[in-house]
């Protein structure tokens, strides 16, 4: 950074755009967890145009973070210092393509989505109604629910890298594997074409209806939290191990393991960030200490961890 760029503000630094730029963006606004401090910069793109644009042009000393909805987010206490991206209205559209083809914006609500596909009488989305994200977030999480994922759906996707150039992805290009894609983080997916099948439309809603009941029955889906807390590991499913360790229920502050699922933290109101990381913490140092098996998160952490109030809280 040259000695006039140190002087600016992080705004300052950024190229004009067409969409919008907001300082000081809460973060506990649009995340599940409804926790978290600040980014410094939210922008909006316009359209892809503009968002190719902004990544050419932005400084690459500025850390940059793509948010869907924030289901699957837990933003820390300290906030973000770089600029959170989330995409906008343009990023939404969702349209039938010939060969039972549907291309979505990655901004499209994953529900909407499976919704669509229902309508136009195409099957294999279903799954997609049980994952309360976006289809960028599903894209990079490899979303999944009652044994379909998105790998098993997805033809191509589009996605613009750190400099702004775009590109066309395969399926094989995404490297799927559980819960995760090997495309580099700082990559944003802006669309995503899914291969399904035809079927009836009243049988594809009978599935849907039948997913949302069971999530209904066995997740805490109204709570403030962010779906699974750790992937699965090999052989075994996180939440057993968690109760199998006592930590079901378990509290600090008010952040909890849920009573209902407890592979779910929830925040019972007012709890910090650092809280809901602390006691999933205890979560995972105990199976480690009962299983040897260290747990992996699945919910994807954002900012600095603030160390002195961890130590203030003898977290540390
Ligand atoms: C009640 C509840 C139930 C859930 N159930 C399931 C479930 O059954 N199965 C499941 O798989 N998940 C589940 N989740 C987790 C979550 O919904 C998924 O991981 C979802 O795919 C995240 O999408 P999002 O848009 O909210 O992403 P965010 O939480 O906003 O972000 C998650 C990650 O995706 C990245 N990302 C988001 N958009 C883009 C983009 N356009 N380009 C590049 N990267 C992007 C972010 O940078 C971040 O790394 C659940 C969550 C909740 C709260």
């Amino acid at each position: 950074m040259t000695a006039a760029a140190a002087k600016m503000t992080l705004i300052e630094r950024l190229p004009k755009v067409k969409g919008r730029l907001r300082e000081q963006a809460a973060m506990d606004k649009v995340t599940w967890f409804q926790v978290g401090g600040p980014a410094d910069v939210l922008y909006k793109p316009d359209d892809a145009e503009d968002l190719a644009h902004f990544l050419k042009n932005t400084p690459v000393d500025i850390p940059l973070f793509t948010l869907g909805v924030g289901s699957n987010l837990l933003v820390r206490d300290s906030g973000f210092r770089g600029v959170v991206i989330r995409l906008g209205r343009k990023f939404v559209e969702m349209s039938v393509e010939t060969g039972n083809r549907l291309r979505v914006g990655a901004g499209a609500l994953d529900l909407n989505v499976a919704r669509f596909a229902a309508e136009n009488g195409l099957a294999g989305a279903e799954f997609l109604s049980g994952v309360p994200g976006s289809i960028g977030g599903a894209l990079r999480m490899n979303a999944g629910a009652y044994g379909s994922e998105v790998k098993d759906i997805l033809l191509s996707a589009t996605a613009y890298d750190r400099d702004g150039n775009c590109h066309e992805l395969t399926a094989a290009d995404m490297g799927f594997s559980y819960r995760h894609c090997e495309i580099p983080k700082d990559w944003i997916f802006t669309e995503a074409v899914f291969q399904l099948q035809p079927d009836d439309p009243a049988k594809i809603t009978n599935r849907m209806n039948e997913i949302a009941k069971r999530r209904e029955d066995s997740q805490p889906i109204k709570s403030r939290t962010g779906g699974s807390t750790f992937a699965n590991p090999d052989g075994a499913r996180a939440w057993e191990l968690v109760d199998a360790v006592g930590a079901r229920g378990l509290k600090i502050g008010n952040a909890q393991i849920s009573e209902k699922h407890c592979n779910f933290l929830i925040n019972t109101g007012g709890a910090t960030a650092a809280d809901l990381e602390a006691v999933a913490e205890e979560a995972r140092r105990r199976v480690f200490e009962k299983f040897d098996t260290l747990l992996r998160w699945e919910i994807v952490r954002l900012g600095e961890v603030d160390l002195k109030a961890k130590e203030e809280a003898g977290q540390v």
